[in-house]
């Protein structure tokens, strides 16, 4: 019989694939159709948040794995777009700023004593052939530090170690397959590492 079927629910007679499968049911398929089946289902979540949150807590706990790659797929939806990559952008430079004056009473560019403009410009006269801001990338090339941030040893933007460690001397521009290789030959650095 592949004619209509009537909804216990909604009373409408509808074509039998706008009902789910259910074993349960002579016909095999659900008394209910399917938008009234929906319909339940959203009463029923704001009915009771505390079920649905805690089936959601379970579900994620079960499937670790699916759920780190539908955050990964819906981040990089988000950065797809220019409205997402220019707000994650700003969010992320506002959050750092805003722990940095809490923590330390000036925004980064403050406790640097350079802007990001004049981090460029030095940069962009220390540039290898072949490097462009279009190729600054995890693959292309990156601001390299000179001698590498662990070898120094502060607490405090103020420290004397931190000014030499973020000193626009400091940061050079380097590809990213050369720091592979620089790994081994880190130099000492010139400035005591006190704090
Ligand atoms: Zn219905």
């Amino acid at each position: 019989m592949d004619g209509l079927k009537k909804c216990s629910t909604c009373g409408l007679e509808k074509p039998r694939d706008e009902f789910y499968n259910s074993k349960q049911s002579k016909d095999g398929l659900r008394y209910q159709c399917k938008a009234c089946t929906k319909e339940a289902k959203t009463k029923w979540a704001s009915d009771n948040p505390q079920l649905v949150a805690e089936q959601k807590r379970r579900y994620r706990k079960k499937n670790p794995n699916t759920v780190r790659a539908q955050k990964a797929r819906t981040q990089a939806r988000r950065l797809g777009t220019k409205k997402g990559r220019l707000d994650a952008d700003i969010r992320t430079v506002m959050n750092g700023n805003i722990r940095l004056i809490k923590t330390h009473g000036r925004d980064a560019y403050q406790l640097l004593g350079y802007t990001a403009k004049e981090l460029m410009a030095h940069i962009e006269g220390n540039l290898h052939p072949g490097m462009t801001w279009k190729n600054h990338s995890l693959r292309g090339w990156h601001i390299d530090h000179v001698h590498p941030l662990a070898a120094y040893s502060y607490e405090c933007p103020t420290s004397n170690a931190f000014k030499s460690a973020w000193s626009l001397a400091n940061q050079m521009p380097l590809w990213a397959a050369d720091n592979i290789a620089k790994g081994s030959q880190i130099p000492p650095p010139k400035v005591a590492m006190a704090a």
